[in-house]
């Protein structure tokens, strides 16, 4: 019974957040399943994370999710991490316990990697070679994932090489750095192609690439969703390929968080779905 239930509050905190369709994913779960509650934006200048994440628990926050700029430095903050929030370097949700104290998580990876399983069941990290564009915090859970789901070969590419290099020591020889200028070539008999950087979102030029070597039946996946279908994604789905965007990344990195706030685990529904692509019409 929901009025038996205490109130909980949780929320998104970045700079800028206002995007953010976190509290459209997580208010429709919280009606669906009777829960007294509500899920925010919360716009939070960077000098000012550690006041507001410290902030949480006397404020009586169930938690909140850490989007840009503020993943680094939210998991320095906290008392206890998962340990793949530990590898990933990076958290993005952060539980308050009954005691006070913050636990750190990581959830994107498993966001990402379930979004490929939802568009292609039966998908297997370890089908083919796999081209990875972007070295960022986000290239970081999508490479912890594949890795995990047992991918073979991955081909590490970003504009700056030693970042790249820097993030492909913590992988060993599954992960092979190749420059800017060889993305082109390196799709060659890959079966995904994954992007992980900001070219072709809202405001960002297209990411310059040209897909004439990539195999036809490879999955092309952006973790972009504004907007739903970048450029890249365009030019994928016009050759045929099957392609993905970051909306199923988003909506499943949300289950396991809203779970640990709220106690109950959700479902992605296409109700849900719909809930957000109105947004975006
Ligand atoms: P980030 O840490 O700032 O990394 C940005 C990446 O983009 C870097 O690899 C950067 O390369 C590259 N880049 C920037 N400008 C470029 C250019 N002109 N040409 C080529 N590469 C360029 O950001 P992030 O947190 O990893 O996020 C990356 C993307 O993933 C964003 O679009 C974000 O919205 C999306 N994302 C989606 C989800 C989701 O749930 N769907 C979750 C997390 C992130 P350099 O190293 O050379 O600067």
């Amino acid at each position: 019974m929901a009025e038996n239930k205490p109130f909980k509050l949780a929320g998104v905190m970045g700079m800028p957040v206002v995007q953010s369709r976190s509290p459209i994913i997580h208010n429709h779960w919280l009606k669906k399943h009777g829960l007294p509650g509500a899920y925010g934006h919360f716009p939070v200048h960077i000098e000012r994370v550690e006041e507001a994440i410290r902030g949480l628990s006397a404020l009586g926050l169930a938690g909140c999710n850490i989007t840009q700029p503020h993943k680094l430095v939210a998991m320095k903050l906290m008392d206890w991490l998962h340990p793949m929030a530990e590898k990933i370097g990076a958290i993005n949700c952060i539980v308050v316990q009954p005691d006070g104290s913050l636990h750190g998580f990581n959830n994107d990876w498993y966001g990402y990697i379930q979004s490929l399983k939802d568009a292609r069941p039966g998908w297997r990290a370890d089908a083919g070679p796999i081209t990875v564009l972007g070295a960022g915090g986000a290239a970081r859970a999508v490479l912890f994932g594949l890795v995990g789901e047992g991918a073979q070969e991955i081909r590490l590419i970003n504009r700056t090489r030693d970042k790249a290099e820097a993030l492909a020591n913590d992988f060993g020889g599954r992960v092979k750095v190749l420059d800017w200028a060889q993305r082109n070539a390196a799709l060659e008999g890959c079966a995904l192609l994954a992007n992980t950087t900001n070219q072709g979102m809202y405001g960002q030029p297209p990411l310059d690439i040209a897909l004439d070597a990539l195999p036809r039946t490879a999955l092309v996946s952006d973790l972009i969703y504004i907007p739903l279908e970048t450029p890249l994604l365009e030019a994928a789905r016009l050759r045929g390929h099957q392609t993905v965007n970051g909306l199923g990344m988003l909506l499943n990195q949300a289950v396991p968080a809203f779970e640990a706030w709220f106690g109950v685990k959700p479902e992605i529904t296409p109700e849900l779905r719909q809930a957000i692509l109105a947004t975006f019409e």
